[in-house]
């Protein structure tokens, strides 16, 4: 769908084809920008049958909503969809040059848009369950399953020092606190969650009994098993290896750090939008910031003067 003189020259990449990289794509794309979207790689939340809380799309399997974007971007003549995947960026602002396995291309900003990747927990039945009966963000799926057995798998001890636990009792009265592998719970946060009418476990977790994709028992290393139906968790996340080879300042809980009003990150040039700037993460949090960062960078090529 190309209508560009050079298809290897660019004035912006995206690199990341998720809820960020789209909006991005569409704010730069209908600022007449020349825009190369690369995306390939799983998706963070390829594991959940249907997308919630992003009002009018409420419903919407993942890979729908990434198609109706996808179909928008395309009556863009200014945007490129590049299904690659990026292996490394050099150069510097207004002279970047990304490398994938299609080639080189040359391009004078980039946003960053890659999300994270979750990290499965090495305990069985996780990995099978995860996206289906263990989730981490109750927005996202805790209305499906609201007043079931719900337990909160606590990894370490950041979840219940702000009160995540508390949280899920708006969507269930049947809660209960389970200590992750090797996690002890100390006494004020086994007094912060009696205060509350929490209920507990204290022997930490060795496995889960899941059929099929569906959680119905947590093991404990007591050797008791609780049923439960659904699992909150927020397991380990990383940035993909192109993140990490750029170095770029991360903030204290390790996310990269992109100024909030323009969505510069301290390597001139390179914006970022989306999950791997914040823990606050969601598809419409990642689509606003992602707007966001194409209309700051489509500024900041207006004023350049070369
Ligand atoms: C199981 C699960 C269910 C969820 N459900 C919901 C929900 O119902 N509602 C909601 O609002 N949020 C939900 N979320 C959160 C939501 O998925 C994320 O907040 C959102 O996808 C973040 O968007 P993003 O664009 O920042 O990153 P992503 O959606 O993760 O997209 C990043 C993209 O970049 C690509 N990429 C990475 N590196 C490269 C590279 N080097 N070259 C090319 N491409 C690359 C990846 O393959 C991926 O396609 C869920 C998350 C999980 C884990």
């Amino acid at each position: 769908m190309s209508s560009f003189i050079d298809p290897y020259t660019f004035d912006v990449a995206i690199v990341g084809g998720g809820p960020a990289g789209l909006a991005a794509a569409l704010a730069l794309g209908r600022a007449c920008r020349r825009v190369a979207l690369f995306d390939a790689g799983p998706q963070r939340n390829a594991a959940a049958s249907h997308l919630r809380n992003f009002v009018t799309r409420d419903g919407t399997p993942p890979s729908a909503f990434r198609q109706i974007a996808q179909e928008q971007l395309a009556r863009y003549a200014t945007v490129q969809l590049r299904a690659d995947h990026v292996t490394s960026i050099s150069g510097e602002r207004d002279a970047f040059r990304l490398t994938t396995a299609s080639g080189c291309f040359q391009t004078r900003r980039i946003v960053l848009c890659t999300g994270m990747v979750d990290e499965m927990l090495d305990l069985p039945g996780f990995r099978d369950a995860w996206g289906h009966s263990i989730f981490q963000c109750p927005y996202c799926h805790g209305w499906e399953v609201r007043d079931r057995r719900w337990g909160y798998l606590a990894l370490n001890l950041d979840g219940l020092a702000n009160g995540f636990p508390a949280m899920l009792k708006g969507w269930t009265e049947d809660l209960i606190v389970f200590a992750g592998p090797g996690v002890e719970l100390p006494e004020d946060a086994v007094q912060g969650l009696v205060q509350r009418g929490i209920a507990f476990e204290s022997s930490s977790v060795v496995g889960l009994v899941v059929e099929g994709q569906a959680l119905t028992h947590v093991e404990l290393s007591n050797g008791e098993r609780i049923p439960c139906d659904v699992l909150f968790a927020h397991p380990p996340q990383r940035h993909v290896d192109l993140v990490q080879a750029l170095e770029l300042e991360l903030d204290p809980q390790g996310y990269v750090q992109a100024d909030p009003m323009t969505r510069q990150t301290s390597v001139p040039g390179i914006y970022a939008a989306g999950d791997l700037t914040t823990r606050a993460q969601g598809a419409i949090f990642a689509a606003a910031a992602g707007t966001q960062a194409g209309a700051m960078c489509n500024h900041d090529l207006c004023i350049t003067v070369m």
